[in-house]
Formats: structure tokens, C-alpha cells, sequence
């Protein structure tokens, strides 16, 4: 693989002028902002490009003006989060004129619209999808001369999972470790099988490699993340992988995220039940409370069944903490189907949820049948607004009550770093709440497990009192 281009080249390309040669090996260090939206997988693909970029003599960078390459990982998933992408990307538009750096859009919206997004934004220098961040470096030296989108997908067989450097995770408590990517389902509003193409699952002992290479720089909980990760199928079940990697030595704690009901299997439930170090906090999104809704969102299990693997998991680990996401305002979604995702949040009384109003995606089923018949008419905005504001307010009335039950106990925390407020540390719960607690560096350093009581409780946050170690 060719080198990664020369500070001195960049401008010189983003000037219009011919590159001046450069002796090898005595460019300077250049500088790389990344600009991530949306989900984990993104947060865990920005941290392989910088670490990928690193060995090509670029550093990272937190302020774009800087930059001499800023790169925008994107999410497509609703659109505002791509109208948020263009008004980010008119904000760096002067950093480009003032110091010439690269401007590179990746990720989802990349795969969705490539060639598109370059006519559509004139002073964008390339465009590469989900797939082709191994060949970041290449793709930088590649656009000294040329514009272009690489949006190419690798065969399954070819797919090699670019592996984290575990310096980069010196100092952090927690991790977050690759299992798999895609997603073969095909939920009638999602674009993600789009955008990350086939499912395909990490070998895995190339996960618990990297577990094991995390715990040895000092992580101590580790997320096992993937679009669909319990339908996980690299050499073992999700259950063993999650097994294997609690088995590495210095690993505390394992999480994951994000699941689809139907893969919830009784061996995932029985992890839950044996293996305390497997985090009580299970993200099980439903969608809607509706099973005629769910049936057009093509989810492939109706409220019943999502009740039955829900109450598995609490009689399982009494005490779980379980989330969700809901969509509100789905096509043909009538007000009794709306009534029965509140009566669903009511009785399942989720510890939070995450709630969207539908957004029609390019290329999914829902979007092409949109208004196509009754039971596929749209939602107005305004009433599917009026709807997300009930639901998030019901959610808000039971996050309250759910963590007021939190007062008065002693909880596990794992401690991740200062909070905002001056002499404030905080961590996290195995539920995964956040709990916030006096403290510094010395008494409560990163990655130490501590006791702490449970003095106040706030609608997303604990406050505490530490009593002891764990
Ligand atoms: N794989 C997970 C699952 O099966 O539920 C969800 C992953 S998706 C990227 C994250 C969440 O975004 C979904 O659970 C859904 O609530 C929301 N979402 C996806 N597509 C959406 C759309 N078109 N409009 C609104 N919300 C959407
Ligand atoms: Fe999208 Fe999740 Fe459905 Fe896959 S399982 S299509 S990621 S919502």
C-alpha cells in the first residue's frame, strides 16, 4: 500500500497545483478531525480510521480548523441525521478554503448515495462507503489527484475486520469491541441492510483476542457491538462468544448492543441467568406496541412474543435493566395502534427507551408503500409529533420512578473519569446507569470497581456516596 499523501502535497492539490515530490519518510505529521453521527459501530469505525491514519503519520485532532483532513463518518438512518450531515459539512467548507485540508465523507450516507453526494456538494474531495475504511490511507493519497466514491462491498469471505489498537484504549475503563457487521433482516423502515450490506460475524477468536489485548492496557468492561449482534454466527453462538470473552482474564464486565427479539435465544437468557459478570442491561428494541404495525415493519414477532422473551430475561436476572426503541407514526399507525405502545410501555415499564418518528428511507419497503393503500398512509407530521411527546413523557414518569427506586441501595460502579463538576467522579452501574460521586484520580482511579450508596436520584443520573471497594 502507497504511503499516505504529504501535508505539503494536500495543499498543493487543494490549491490546483501538481504535488511536489517528497523524500520519503521526512513528512511532517499532519492532522485529522473525525466528525461522527449516529450509533456505536460508527464511534468503533471512527476509531479504526484514526488508528488506521496514525500509521500513515496523521494524528488526531479535535478542532477542524487545524485539520488538514476532516472526515465525516454519517448515519442514514433518519434523515434529519442527514440534514445534519449538509449543515456540518457547509461549517467546513471554510476550514477547506482557509487551509486546504481534504474534506471526506463516510459511512452510511456515503454507501446510500455516493456519486450523488459529490455532485451534490461540489467542494467534497471523496466519498467512501462502510467497507472500504481498511483502504482510508490509500483512498487520502488517491484523492491528491481525482475526486471519487469508493462504495465497493467485499465478500463475506474477503472481509478481514480492521482490528483496534489497544493503545488507543490506555487509560478508559470500557471498550468497545467489534463481533459483527450488517444485517440480513429486513425491517420495512430500516436502511441499515442498505448501508452495511450482509451480516457477517468476526471469527471468534479474533474477539476474545482483542478482548484480551484491551484488558491487558487496562479496559475492564467490554461492549460487544454489531447492527443485529445476538444473531451472531463467527464459529460459535452469541451466548458462548459472550462466555469467552467474561473467560478473559482481566475482563470484569460484558455488555452488548443491539439485539433484534427474535434472536433472543434460551441460551442468551441462560447466560443472563449464570454468569453474573454478563451486565444486567439488556437494549431490546419493540418498535411499536401494535401487532398489526409490527407486521408492516416486517419485525417477525407480535407483542406476545416480545412479552414472553421479556419476562424470560427478569425472571433470568431479577433486576434487569431493559430498554427500548419505539417508532411513532409509522405508516397507517391509527390511534389505537399508538394506545397500544403506550399500554405495551406502561406494562413493561422499560427502564428508557429511545422513540423516533418515522422517517421514510430511500430504497425500504415502508417508503415505496407509503400512501399506497389505507393501511399504508402517512402519519401527519404534526399528530406524529403530538404522539412522541405523550410517549416520552410516559417514558420520562417510569425512568423517574425507576431510578427514585434506586435510592437508599448499594450499587456497583465502575469508574470511568471526572464528571463535569470540579471533585466529581463518575461511573457506571452493571445496569448501566450513570451514578456521579466525590472523589479523584487517587481515591477512585479509572477501571476501579467501588461500592457506592445511592444518596439522589436525577431522570438520567445517580448521585452517590462511595462506602467501599467491590
Ligand atoms: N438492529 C436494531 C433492531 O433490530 O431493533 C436497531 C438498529 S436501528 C439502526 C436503531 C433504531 O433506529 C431502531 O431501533 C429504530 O427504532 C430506529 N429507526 C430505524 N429506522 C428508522 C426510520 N426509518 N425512522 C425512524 N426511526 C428509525
Ligand atoms: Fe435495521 Fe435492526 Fe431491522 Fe436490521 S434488525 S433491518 S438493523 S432495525
Amino acid at each position: 500500500m502507497s504511503d499516505a499523501l504529504p501535508l505539503s502535497d494536500m495543499l498543493a492539490r487543494a490549491r490546483g497545483a501538481a504535488p511536489a515530490p517528497t523524500p520519503a519518510g521526512d513528512a511532517p505529521r499532519r492532522k485529522v478531525f473525525v466528525h461522527t453521527f449516529g450509533c456505536q459501530m460508527n464511534d468503533s469505525d471512527s476509531a479504526r480510521m484514526v488508528e488506521l491514519l496514525g500509521r500513515h503519520r496523521f494524528e488526531e485532532t479535535a478542532h477542524p480548523e487545524d485539520a488538514d483532513l476532516i472526515l465525516l463518518n454519517t448515519c442514514a438512518v433518519r434523515e434529519k441525521a442527514e440534514q445534519k450531515l449538509l449543515s456540518a459539512l457547509g461549517r467546513y467548507r471554510e476550514h477547506k478554503a482557509r487551509r486546504g485540508a481534504l474534506l471526506a465523507v463516510g459511512g452510511c450516507v456515503a454507501q446510500q448515495e455516493k456519486e450523488r453526494l459529490l455532485a451534490r456538494v461540489p467542494y467534497l474531495d471523496f466519498v467512501f462507503g462502510p467497507d472500504n475504511i481498511a483502504r482510508l490511507p490509500e483512498l487520502v493519497e488517491r484523492a491528491r489527484t481525482e475526486r471519487f466514491a469508493e462504495t465497493g462491498w467485499m465478500s463475506s469471505e474477503e472481509y478481514v475486520f480492521p482490528r483496534a489498537d489497544p493503545e488507543s484504549a490506555r487509560g478508559r475503563a470500557t471498550a468497545f469491541v467489534t463481533a459483527m457487521k450488517g444485517c440480513d433482516n429486513v425491517c420495512s423502515f430500516c436502511i441499515v441492510p442498505h448501508t452495511r450490506g450482509r451480516e457477517v460475524s468476526r471469527p471468534y477468536p479474533e474477539v476474545v483476542a482483542e478482548c484480551a489485548a484491551l484488558a491487558a492496557v487496562g479496559v475492564r468492561e467490554v461492549t460487544l457491538i454489531g447492527q443485529n449482534v445476538n444473531s451472531y454466527a463467527g464459529g460459535c453462538t452469541f451466548a458462548e462468544l459472550l462466555r469467552r470473552a467474561i473467560a478473559v482474564p482481566g475482563v470484569e464486565r460484558v455488555r452488548f448492543t443491539t439485539s433484534h427479539p427474535h434472536d433472543l435465544s434460551d441460551a442468551l437468557v441462560a447466560a443472563f441467568a449464570d454468569e453474573p459478570r454478563v451486565m444486567p442491561h439488556f437494549h431490546l428494541p419493540v418498535q411499536s406496541g401494535s401487532d398489526a404495525v409490527l407486521a408492516r415493519m416486517r419485525r417477525d414477532y407480535g407483542v406476545a412474543e416480545y412479552m414472553v422473551r421479556f419476562e424470560k430475561l427478569r425472571a433470568a436476572r431479577p433486576g434487569i435493566a431493559i430498554t427500548t426503541d419505539f417508532i411513532v407514526g409509522f405508516p397507517g399507525e391509527t390511534d389505537d395502534d399508538f394506545e397500544a405502545s403506550l399500554a405495551l410501555l406502561a406494562r413493561a415499564r422499560f427502564d428508557n427507551s429511545f422513540s423516533f418518528v418515522y422517517s421514510p428511507r430511500p430504497h425500504t419497503g415502508a417508503a415505496k408503500r407509503l400512501g399506497s393503500a389505507p393501511e399504508w398512509r402517512e402519519v401527519p407530521h404534526d399528530l406524529a409529533i403530538a404522539r412522541l411527546e405523550r410517549l416520552q413523557a410516559l417514558q420520562r414518569r417510569i425512568s423517574s420512578e425507576v431510578m427514585a427506586g434506586q435510592l437508599g441501595k448499594v450499587v456497583e460502579v465502575l469508574v470511568e473519569g471526572d464528571a463535569d463538576a470540579e471533585g466529581r467522579r463518575f461511573g457506571r452501574t452493571p445496569e448501566n446507569r450513570v451514578l456521579h460521586f466525590d472523589g479523584d484520580a487517587t481515591s477512585a482511579p479509572v477501571g476501579a470497581l467501588l461500592r457506592a450508596r445511592v444518596t439522589r436520584a436525577h431522570a438520567n443520573s445517580l448521585s452517590g456516596e462511595i462506602v467501599g471497594r467491590a
